[in-house]
């Protein structure tokens, strides 16, 4: 009796004070308070050592009470632990206006949108719903939203009136991601002024590092996780910053205009060979390396967005393809990477800010057909870039792209000439025919017909 009364004098304070919901404990010995009338939907039932776990959550008429649970765990078919967290009766009223909610939900949800316009870029990880919400157990409205490029996770509820009544993160994450301000030219120091610019970065880590980029440095120039990122070109850590910028923003638009998705992140290493000053741009394996230039061949390679471009549209070829690096295989993979950075700059020219030998080291803007197929791993890749070029301005950007690929998508570890003829052909049977005929005429000028 003295037991019950102290879990009974438990109940009370929790109902009255903290706690909106009643909780309740019992581990199979004792009293056990009764949760025969508590009403329960969505059971997820698990199995852990040996032992069955149900949840589920307390609803009335269909409705569910928020936060509310009942957990039960069975061992061969008996309860042996049950546990709570349960809310009183809603009055009638409360219900009927919450399956009036329920109907509406849709109304209300494009009304919130319009007046919190921020939430219209966020994702729907869970679609708006109705609960009750204790003590009160007033009717609201729910939602869980993913933001596109944080993933942070946030469930919101707000009632009938718009209001925001909570806000929460929810979610396991590995890393958090904060918008920083940083100092890089957006488009190389060629074409742009150097230029307050927003960057994702994970501020629990040393170095920059985000879900889709990691840049380190092989000089002592590191950078600390509370560096301001607003460092002049003269800074030795400017570098790491200009890089991780233009990778990122490559990423960024695979990701948002091309649908690209990696399940990986590229890792930049710049200042490769520090202290001397190298010419190395290349990438192999997730890794990109980035010497700083000789200043006789190459310059300040960092600040030339279509090498760090092309670079890094290595790493998504490499996860959508595999093709190989030598014979025609990598001249498709040369070809490709200048495709996507000439088409994102919207420029044929690679290599204008850090090239010093001549005014550029490529310019796809340039007709080679595949009877001049020479062996020659650049010569070879213009065939390719070039017939893109072109063809971007036959049908237009995006189509071009969309192609571009489709094909890559379709090409592997073996691919040749011959593995790309045909998979352009597929694609451009899809076309609708008077596009057909405009790629068809192109192909056949470039010797793909
Ligand atoms: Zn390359």
């Amino acid at each position: 009796m003295k037991n019950f009364s102290f879990i009974f004098a438990l109940i009370i304070a929790g109902c009255t004070q903290q706690k909106p919901l009643q909780h309740t404990r019992w581990s199979g010995q004792g009293y056990r308070p009764s949760l025969a009338g508590i009403q329960t939907k969505d059971d997820v039932i698990s199995r852990s050592a040996g032992e069955s776990i149900s949840v589920s959550q307390q609803a009335f008429e269909g409705i569910p009470v928020h936060r509310s649970f009942v957990k039960r765990i069975s061992l061969n078919k008996k309860i042996i632990f049950e546990s709570s967290a349960t809310a009183a009766r809603p009055s009638q009223n409360q219900l009927n206006e919450a399956k009036l909610l329920q109907q509406n939900r849709s109304w209300y949800w494009l009304s919130f949108l319009l007046k919190y316009p921020d939430y219209k870029n966020w994702e729907i990880e869970k679609p708006v719903s109705v609960i009750l919400n204790p003590p009160a157990m007033n009717p609201a409205l729910q939602v869980v939203l993913r933001q596109h490029k944080t993933f942070a996770i946030r469930s919101i509820l707000f009632n009938t009136s718009l209001k925001v009544i909570n806000v929460e993160a929810v979610g396991s994450q590995l890393t958090e991601l904060k918008e920083v301000s940083a100092l890089a030219y957006p488009q190389g120091p060629v074409k742009s002024d150097l230029s307050h610019v927003k960057m994702l970065r994970d501020l629990n880590n040393d170095g920059l590092k985000n879900l889709k980029v990691k840049v380190d440095t092989e000089s002592q120039a590191k950078i600390k996780k509370e560096q301001n990122l607003e460092l002049p070109p003269t800074d030795d850590r400017f570098e790491q910053v200009q890089a991780f910028y233009f990778a990122n923003k490559i990423l960024n638009w695979f990701s948002e205009k091309l649908a690209v998705n990696l399940d990986a992140n590229v890792n930049i290493l710049t200042q490769v060979g520090f202290p001397e000053k190298t010419n190395a741009a290349f990438y192999y394996n997730e890794k990109i390396r980035l010497g700083t230039g000789d200043d006789i061949v190459f310059s300040k390679i960092y600040l030339d967005p279509s090498i760090v471009m092309h670079e890094t549209s290595h790493f998504v070829i490499d996860h959508l393809a595999r093709l190989p690096f030598t014979g025609e295989g990598g001249s498709l993979n040369e070809a490709f990477a200048d495709v996507f950075t000439t088409f994102f700059l919207n420029s044929s020219r690679l290599g204008e800010v850090a090239y010093k030998k001549a005014p550029f080291v490529r310019n796809v803007d340039s007709k080679v057909t595949l009877k001049e197929k020479n062996g020659g791993l650049y010569h070879d890749s213009a065939i390719v870039s070039g017939f893109f070029w072109a063809l971007r301005s036959t049908l237009g950007e995006e189509p071009s792209l969309q192609i571009a690929l489709r094909i890559l998508n379709r090409l592997d570890g073996y691919s040749d000439f011959a593995d790309f003829t045909e998979a352009l052909k597929e694609q451009v049977e899809l076309l609708p025919m008077e596009q057909k005929q405009k790629v068809v005429l192109l192909m056949q000028e470039r010797g793909f017909l």
